[in-house]
């Protein structure tokens, strides 16, 4: 199904802004190099430009250069032009002595040994040919890439612009977190959450109001919802005699791609379209929410916002303390994960409403519905938080 989102990547809308304020976005045109790369021989060290084949060898200093200046002479046999890093090698030149394996002396400068032409300078050209590509349509612009922006020229670039995703939290039971709760209500958190991971994953979280558990607030929402480019919904979806999500969802023409996953926290998982808008329907307790989101949700949001992949962010790490499951699910529990990344240990937790270990947790453990068990140093599969 996700093929399904990312088919609609060619109709995707751009728009072109300000480079600098492009982190995290998507490429929507090919960059190519203005000229060279790097543009001019340039050195990479504070020495003397000389030619290789006068080496060793006692030679004449007939000058200097500075970066940002050119030489306008040229090195002939025996001759050294003093020489910073970031300078143009003058022409003659073929290579550049570092300062240390120099000896000065008035206008002369000895070099007891030999180099090869062509050290610690970079030739034109040798990063990049002016002309060809240097970034590609579909790559997330991070700082590397937009110093390469900078570098060759480009104040502005074409990215796809962000995918409105509409958020409506659903629950009789929950009040926004300005508000003063009775004994009875649970604050909104999943809306929080939600807008977070949708912004992190590329999209524009537009946060709606809560849908009561009654038909008409609900459809009031859906409908609402549909008319941004992905409406994520939390809540509604079990099987109590409240959970209207789907009949709403199916009242308006959804159609289902698929409403439960074999996973845990998350089952009742409901993901479709309708009104051409794509759709979730994420289970309310917190941590299957954010699991949810995490695991189908935010590759969504990411290809509706230009990425070419969205692969999930795992890694294996080895288990410091025994897990054990019961086998059917694959289960995403609270764990944390050294600094170093090489070990995990599943954090306490009360089940998938308690917000506070998941707060704790930097990860979560992924254990596979067929193995029962894992010792403590088995190698684990983990998804970052
Ligand atoms: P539901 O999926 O509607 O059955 O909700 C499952 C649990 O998640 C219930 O205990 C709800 O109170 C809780 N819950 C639902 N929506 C939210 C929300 N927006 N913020 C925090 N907790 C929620
Ligand atoms: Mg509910």
């Amino acid at each position: 199904m996700l093929r399904e989102v990312s088919a609609g990547r060619g109709s995707l809308l751009t728009e072109q802004i300000p480079s600098l304020e492009a982190a995290g976005r998507i490429l929507a045109e090919e960059i190519t190099a203005d000229r060279d790369y790097p543009p001019f021989p340039r050195s990479a060290r504070d020495g003397f430009a000389v030619r290789a084949a006068d080496l060793p060898g006692e030679l004449t200093v007939i000058g200097e250069v500075r970066a940002g200046e050119i030489f306008h002479g040229l090195v002939g046999p025996g001759g050294a032009v003093e020489i910073m890093t970031g300078a143009p090698l003058p022409d003659g030149a073929d290579v550049v002595v570092m300062i240390e394996h120099t000896e000065r002396a008035g206008k002369l400068v000895r070099i007891s040994r030999s180099f090869k032409p062509g050290e610690n300078f970079g030739a034109q050209g040798s990063e990049v040919r002016q002309g060809s590509n240097v970034l590609s349509a579909g790559r997330r612009l991070g700082f590397a890439e937009i110093a390469l922006l900078a570098t060759v020229g480009h104040e502005c670039a074409t990215v796809y612009k962000r995918p409105r995703v509409a958020i409506v939290p659903t629950g009789d039971e929950i009040v926004e977190t300005g508000q003063q709760p009775q004994p009875f209500h649970i604050r909104n958190s999943n809306a929080w959450s939600m807008a977070v991971q949708v912004a992190r994953a590329g999209g524009d979280p537009q946060i709606l109001s809560i849908a009561r558990d009654n038909y008409e607030s609900t459809r009031g929402l859906i409908e609402q919802g549909l008319e941004h480019d992905m409406l994520l919904l939390s809540g509604g979806v079990s099987a109590g005699k409240y959970d209207i999500v789907e009949r709403v969802l199916a009242d308006v023409g959804a159609q289902f791609f698929f409403d439960r996953v074999l996973i845990q926290p998350g089952q009742p998982l409901v993901f479709g379209t309708a009104r051409g808008t794509f759709f979730f329907g994420l289970p309310g307790n917190p941590a299957s929410t954010m699991v949810t989101f995490e695991v189908f949700a935010r590759a969504a949001v990411e290809l509706l916002s230009g990425a070419q992949e969205a692969p999930l962010p795992l890694l294996q790490a080895r288990l410091s303390k025994e897990v054990r499951h019961k086998t059917g699910l694959t289960r995403f529990l609270p764990a944390q994960v050294s600094a170093d990344g090489s070990s995990v240990i599943p954090e306490p937790w009360q089940g998938s409403g308690d917000v506070m270990a998941l707060a704790r947790a930097n990860a979560f453990l992924v254990t596979e519905p067929d193995r029962e068990s894992w010792a403590a140093g088995d190698m684990i599969r983990v998804l970052l938080k």
